[in-house]
């Protein structure tokens, strides 16, 4: 049966969470016994997110396979378990490059390189490359229509529906209803603009699925579907939810499952059983209990700057039935000095991913806190790094160790800085090279690497297994030379690359709870699956919760 392609665009405003009405119907389709894949075509002009800023475009979510891509795709992987590769995610910046270096190349001597048909024959081939094991491709367009850099990627689509023909073509548009407080009444006029908008790139949607904050009236709904030239059963309400994995089951009643495969004329593979998420909903909005924990980071403005991570917590919430609160520590305030006030009644520390200088001297506040006073503390990539900074000055005395990211003066330490920019590491099969000074676009440590867990250790007991795999994104690494030392001390690299030469994870034994990892765990947590050291982490703090000597409290 040839793949079916299922395009998602916006309107209206951005942030309606396209993302996550695509996951939600991908999951249902699955459910229905169909193969799914995730796609984001992102229109800006970046050849990839990783070098923005997380407080402009929130958190970038990382392959198995290595790339850098839209926050979107960790939805797409939580929702379906189906894993994102490198093809699934693509910007306009990525397909000029693509279409520039063809051009240099030669590959259209002779022709004008155009928009038309070029770059939407490029965009084309990225949309329907290795989707013929699929059922369903779901590709969502980023921004909303009307974007000057949107248009090429609708021109494609459309394109598309007229060459796949629409029997293998759905278009599903995302709007907003309004309300308006003065008027009591939910507005359709923004709606029937953006469809409007899309009909004049020759794009009539199929399913128009209207986000609002109160429930639409039958009439308003008749309204959209006889202006917009849409069924009426095809106007889907999609009311702001309490929790994300409540959407599934919401969007299911309102039929929109069922009115894609009526579109496809298909019919269930498999009876849909909602059962798993509505356990995770009842957990999630019912815990028994709940844990404080302090996030400390620089990225604290904006939600979606760690968005796996909050996730990831949540997951471990609902596997222990409690809620997690997350308190958001900009890392500045731990260089004031009441900073340990910030931290009364906090169950837990965890110091996350970052870049940078800024914040630096606040978590290593934090770590040296959470070490003394025996907090769980969990340490993320830049978290693992600046613990063993902390370590490294606090416990062997070497006041100047720091990362060579601050570009600092080099530490007079013989054994060399603590943390410095790896120069070499192996990557299938072939050795990767790196100097100061080279690119910074696409060229840190990316994706699933190996690492060996030492038996007996913290790492090991949470994993259950002697060999795992994570994924990475990081361009220095913590310098080995130190670890003699600090095993006296009780700190232990527990973790390392199958060679040996990379650390991996750092824990310190006799410590409740301490564990600081070179990788991003949080990307490979699932809502019905919590990640193990996040697993482990939450419990901790669960049990942490339950002593008297909270921080703040303690005699
Ligand atoms: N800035 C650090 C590095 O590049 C840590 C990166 C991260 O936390 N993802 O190695």
């Amino acid at each position: 049966m040839p793949t079916r392609f299922i395009f998602i665009t916006g309107g209206v405003v951005s942030s309606l969470g396209k993302g996550l009405s695509a996951s939600s119907l991908a999951a249902l389709l699955q459910g229905r016994g169909f193969k799914v894949r995730l796609r984001k075509l992102d229109p800006y002009l970046n050849v990839d997110p990783g070098t923005m800023n997380p407080t402009q475009h929130g958190e970038v979510f990382v392959t198995e396979d290595g790339a850098e891509t839209d926050l979107d795709l960790g939805h797409y992987e939580r929702f379906t378990g189906v894993d994102a590769k490198k093809t699934d995610n693509i910007t306009a910046g990525r397909i000029y490059s693509t279409l520039l270096s063809k051009e240099r190349k030669g590959d259209y001597l002779g022709g004008t390189v155009q928009v038309i048909p070029h770059v939407t024959n490029l965009i084309k081939e990225f949309v329907t490359r290795d989707a013929n094991k699929e059922d369903f491709v779901l590709c969502e367009i980023g921004g909303t229509v009307g974007d000057i850099e949107g248009l090429p990627f609708f021109e494609a689509i459309r394109q598309l529906g007229y060459e796949l023909g629409r029997d293998r073509v759905i278009y599903l548009h995302v709007t907003l209803l309004p309300y308006v407080a003065a008027a009591k009444e939910l507005k359709t006029k923004p709606t029937q603009h953006s469809v409007k908008e899309l009909r004049s790139i020759g794009i009539q949607p199929d399913v128009i699925v209207c986000r609002a904050d109160r429930e639409i009236p039958i009439g308003e709904k008749k309204k959209i579907a006889q202006f917009c030239n849409v069924r009426e059963e095809c106007v889907i309400s999609a009311l702001d939810a309490t929790s994300i994995y409540k959407v599934p089951k919401n969007l299911h009643l309102e039929g929109l499952d069922e009115r894609v495969l009526q579109h496809f004329k298909m019919k269930s593979k498999a009876e849909l059983s909602l059962k798993d998420w509505e356990r995770i909903v009842t957990r999630f909005e019912s815990p028994r209990g709940e844990v404080n924990i302090a996030l400390v980071g620089k990225y604290t403005s904006l939600g979606d700057a760690y968005k796996s991570l909050t996730e990831a917590l949540d997951h471990a919430g609902i596997e222990h039935n409690v809620r997690v609160n997350v308190k958001w520590l900009n890392a500045r305030v731990f260089e004031s000095a009441d900073a340990e006030k910030k931290l009364q009644g906090v169950d837990a520390i965890l110091v996350p991913g970052g870049f940078g200088e800024e914040g630096v001297k606040g978590k290593i506040a934090a770590v040296k806190y959470a070490r003394e006073n025996k907090i769980p503390y969990f340490g993320i990539c830049f978290g693992m790094q600046i613990a063993v900074v902390e370590m490294v000055r606090n416990l062997l005395g070497v006041k100047d160790a720091t990362s060579s990211e601050f570009h600092a003066a080099p530490t007079k330490d013989p054994r060399g800085q603590v943390v410095g920019l790896m120069t070499e590491w192996e990557q299938d099969g072939a050795t990767e090279k790196r100097s100061s000074g080279g690119d910074l676009g696409g060229t840190m440590r990316l994706g699933a690497f190996p690492c060996s867990l030492q038996a007996g250790s913290l790492a090991y007991k949470i994993y259950g297994e002697a060999k795992i795999s994570e994924r990475h994104r990081h361009r220095y690494e913590v310098n080995m030379n130190y670890a003699e030392e600090l095993r006296e001390h009780g700190v232990v690299f527990s973790g390392t690359s199958p060679d040996g030469k990379l650390p991996e994870i750092v824990e310190i034994k006799g410590h409740p709870f301490f564990i600081a990892v070179q990788f991003h765990p949080e990307f490979k947590s699932r809502p019905f699956d919590a990640h193990p050291i996040f697993s482990g982490f939450v419990k901790a703090a669960k049990e942490y919760s339950k002593t008297a000597a909270k921080v703040g409290e303690a005699a």
